[in-house]
């Protein structure tokens, strides 16, 4: 006899057999047992959940000879026959086929025709929502005034391309993910049945890997079983299945949280070297992300995370040296990028990419603990967000998980830290720490920076000479303007107007035509030199033309528009803008 695959031979016969949907089944078993047959069904649901088969069952409990109960006897003739797919009365339509012209046709013209030797003459129409225009209209007359001996099951994965008035002249039922616990149950009786020996592990594995199909699940089995070879282990299993080892997270996310960019580059390297899907990664990588939120938001079950108990822990521990803020901010980033990456032709580079910009992330500052800093007044360690106890708190876990993680990774290099491992914030907010801090005393930025007898004239020269302490000064305004005052310089000084010249970068020429930030800039010069007036003028260095101060501000959205507004309207909020120039995320 040849071999006939597990998700054949083991379709659900009855309505108990249909693992996870006893919403359905109940209220079907209940309706027939009532006698209250409604002429059309709509089954919705994931695919190999149970719906084809649960129609089948259906047809064959409403058509059974032996009338013993709801369910079936699948002995009598027309059990048989429907079961061996010879009979005349049930008729299954595969709308995705041929999209069903013909059939639905053939439909209209024999559905007036009594059922040749059953109670019901029944059209099961699979992927209903595939149907043409044309199929929908011509079905939409049988079902306004349906013969009394006629039912309809249609099955469908996606109802919301069924039209509606189709819709409402059905019986609806939605059926769920079968969940991963129901799917090894079911798993289990099967390999009993077959007397094979597999471990839970290797049971939970496939379960998991089926994600919520139960027919996927048997066909998963099916190449375990193929596979394996009587030797059943969790890697060979694994390895057939294309499972990820979670290991591989844990130690990336490990080096995120720790901030080792150069780690993260060669982590890529060694995933390509050995051969695993980079698309299948990414996916498994976007769900790592959500489990270490939900584990951030305190979730305690892991099965509500569909995570194997012994990682629970692990994920605790892990999401402990994150910020909820940063873990948020870091899936969206990932999400965002999958098309990219989907698409781009160098998925090595931009995996590396995304994964460098994920190291790279700015910390988030608790907004509440910043806004009672300033309204106590203590604006030292405000300047500083960096050397605040959260942020020192959580940069050690990130590095002590960081040190774990290298070392669960086989051939990884030791974790160690250097300055080119850090990301890019570290510098500008290292570099703020000198005058921060109420103790040590600033320059007083009211106070010309010449000496009263001073008496050099202000002019390119000096503006030149002196450029270094007036960006330090405006520095102390605006930590954010720092890095891109330091790419720019003064090129000109004639008639009270100063043009500075900077790197054609449209960052650093936004940032310098905001309107807040020349005023900042403008009159930090003024009252640095005495000067009564002062113009400045913005020039990019490769393009040599002035750019439109107006042309930003015009080009932003509304939702920074509007933030705009509140900052200026709100004292507490423009002294937050100004601090700390924060990116509106969408
Ligand atoms: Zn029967």
């Amino acid at each position: 006899m040849s071999y006939l695959v597990l998700a054949r031979k083991y379709r659900p016969l009855l309505f108990s057999d249909v693992a996870a949907q006893e919403h359905v089944t109940r209220t079907l078993i209940n309706a027939i047992t009532a006698e209250r047959i409604s002429h059309a069904y709509l089954f919705t649901g994931p695919r190999g959940v149970g719906k084809t088969s649960t129609a089948r069952i259906l047809a064959r409990a409403v058509n059974c000879t032996a009338g013993a109960g709801a369910d079936p006897c699948n002995q009598c003739v027309s059990c048989r026959e429907i079961i061996g797919g010879r009979s005349l009365d049930v008729l299954e339509i595969d709308g995705a086929s041929n999209r069903g012209i013909d059939e639905i046709r053939d439909l209209r013209e024999r559905v007036g025709y009594a059922p040749s030797s059953s109670r019901y003459k029944i059209y099961i129409i699979d992927e209903v929502h595939m149907l043409t225009t044309e199929a929908f209209n011509a079905l939409l007359k049988t079902l306004e005034e349906p013969p009394s001996h006629v039912i309809f099951i249609f099955a469908t994965t996606a109802p919301h391309k069924v039209p509606p008035t189709i819709l409402s002249r059905c019986q609806r039922f939605d059926f769920k993910s079968v969940p991963t616990a129901a799917i090894a149950g079911q798993l289990d009786k099967v390999l009993k049945e077959e007397k094979i020996a597999m471990s839970p592990e290797v049971v939970e594995l496939v379960a998991r890997k089926a994600t919520g199909a139960m027919r996927d699940a048997l066909s998963l089995c099916d190449q375990v079983i193929a596979f394996c070879d009587g030797d059943y282990t969790v890697e060979k299993a694994s390895q057939v299945l294309g499972v990820l080892d979670a290991e591989l997270f844990f130690a990336l996310s490990a080096q995120i949280a720790g901030r080792n960019t150069l780690e993260v580059v060669r982590f890529v390297d060694r995933l390509v070297d050995s051969g695993v899907d980079l698309e299948g990664f990414y996916a498994e990588l976007a769900r790592h992300y959500r489990n270490l939120i939900i584990f951030k938001l305190g979730a305690k079950d892991p099965s509500a995370l569909d995570i194997p108990l012994s990682q629970a822990p692990r994920y605790a521990e892990l999401a402990a040296a994150f910020e909820l803020e940063d873990l948020v901010r870091s899936l969206q980033l990932i999400l965002r990028f999958e098309e990219i990456f989907k698409f781009s032709g160098q998925q090595k580079i931009s995996l590396e990419l995304l994964l460098v910009r994920l190291t790279l992330l700015e910390k988030s500052v608790n907004i509440t603990e910043l806004i009672s800093r300033i309204e106590s007044g203590s604006s030292g360690p405000v300047l500083n967000p960096a050397a605040g106890a959260a942020g020192g708190g959580r940069s050690a876990a990130g590095n002590t998980a960081g040190r774990a993680g290298a070392e669960a990774f086989s051939g990884a290099g030791s974790g160690r830290e250097s300055s080119v491992e850090r990301g890019p914030a570290e510098p500008v907010a290292g570099s703020a720490s000198e005058p921060a801090g109420p103790a040590v005393e600033l320059p007083d930025n009211e106070q010309p920076l010449l000496a009263a007898g001073d008496l050099r004239p202000v002019d390119l020269v000096l503006l030149k000479q002196l450029w270094p302490q007036v960006i330090s000064r405006i520095k102390l305004r605006k930590l954010s303007l720092f890095p891109v005052l330091s790419s720019s310089e003064p090129a000109r000084f004639e008639d009270d107007v100063l043009t500075l010249t900077t790197k054609g970068d449209p960052y650093n020429l936004n940032r310098l035509n905001d309107s807040t930030n020349r005023q900042i800039i403008t009159e930090t010069i003024k009252k640095s030199f005495g000067l009564d007036s002062l113009k400045l003028e913005i020039l990019a260095v490769e393009s040599s033309i002035p750019v439109q101060p107006d042309r930003a501000e015009e080009s932003r959205n509304p939702a920074a528009q509007s933030f705009e507004q509140l900052c200026r309207s709100d004292p507490l909020m423009g002294k937050i803008k100004e601090l700390f120039d924060p990116e509106l995320l969408a």
